[in-house]
Order: C-alpha cells, then sequence, then structure tokens
C-alpha cells in the first residue's frame, strides 16, 4: 500500500473511506452558531500504529479516558487525605481546611464521573444496544411480565 498515514504521515498500511463533516460559523445578531453538514467521502490510508490505537480505543473506551481518571482520582484522594489530617492534628481554625478537603472530593468525584460518561459516549452503539438488551432480558426475567403471544382467530 502506498501512501502516507492521514494521521501521523508515516507509510500507509490500511486503506479507510471518510466521511467530511464541514462546520459552517453563522454569525447573526443573536450570537454565533455553527452548523454541521457532511461533506464528500475521501479516500485515505492509515498506518498500523494508527490503526492499532483506533481499534484500542474502541474496543477498551476506559483506557481513553485513563489520563482524565488518574488526575481526578488524584484529587479526590487528596481530598480524602486532606480532611482526615486535619481531624487528627489540626486544633485551630479547622473549618478551612475541612473545606478545602470537601471541595477537593467534590472536584475528584465530578472529574471521574465526566470521564465515565464520555467512555460510555465513546462505546460504539452496538456495543451500547447489546449492554441494554441483555439488561433487558435480565430484568425481564424477574421482574416484567412476560409478553403474551397475541392470538388470532380464524373464522
Ligand atoms: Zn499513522
Amino acid at each position: 500500500m502506498d501512501g502516507k498515514c492521514i494521521r501521523c504521515s508515516k507509510p500507509a498500511a490500511y486503506p479507510v473511506r471518510a466521511l467530511e463533516v464541514r462546520t459552517l460559523h453563522v454569525r447573526s445578531l443573536g450570537g454565533e452558531r455553527r452548523v454541521q453538514a457532511l461533506g464528500n467521502e475521501t479516500e485515505g490510508a492509515v498506518c498500523e500504529a494508527c490503526a492499532k490505537a483506533q481499534l484500542d480505543l474502541d474496543t477498551n473506551p476506559i483506557k481513553a479516558v485513563k489520563p482524565q481518571l488518574i488526575r481526578f482520582g488524584a484529587v479526590f484522594a487528596a481530598g480524602l487525605a486532606i480532611i482526615a489530617a486535619t481531624l487528627l492534628f489540626v486544633r485551630e481554625s479547622k473549618q478551612v481546611f475541612l473545606l478545602l478537603g470537601l471541595a477537593a472530593l467534590v472536584c475528584g468525584a465530578l472529574g471521574i464521573y465526566d470521564a465515565y460518561r464520555r467512555a460510555n459516549e465513546k462505546t460504539a452503539p452496538s456495543a451500547r444496544y447489546r449492554k441494554r438488551k441483555r439488561w433487558r432480558k435480565r430484568l425481564g426475567t424477574y421482574i416484567l411480565p412476560k409478553r403474551r403471544r397475541r392470538k388470532t382467530t380464524t373464522t
């Protein structure tokens, strides 16, 4: 395969077809808004490393948000440590340190929640559909009433 990778310009290994997404900025008195439209279908190619990276990202979306999870996990842990240290060692003006620890806890928890939400968005729709179907099936065996087949009368 000749040509260069559309991501990193190394020699390409796999052909890809992609749809262009064009963004139009519409400025008016009410402000600016963006309108997106599909453009032409383009042919390109990607290298082995980029293809593998994209496959990893599609199959394991948690891996893609791992740095964010680690960062906000550290903030959360720092919040716990500040609160614990304040309760154990600080004698005066505890409220300031407790508030700081609480703020770190809330920030960490929100960051972790956002990372999981983004990982869930990156999950392929078919995988989400399968997960939902599996969940409904499991729920159906315990809670939901069984669907009855409609009787048809023939005369
Ligand atoms: Zn590449």
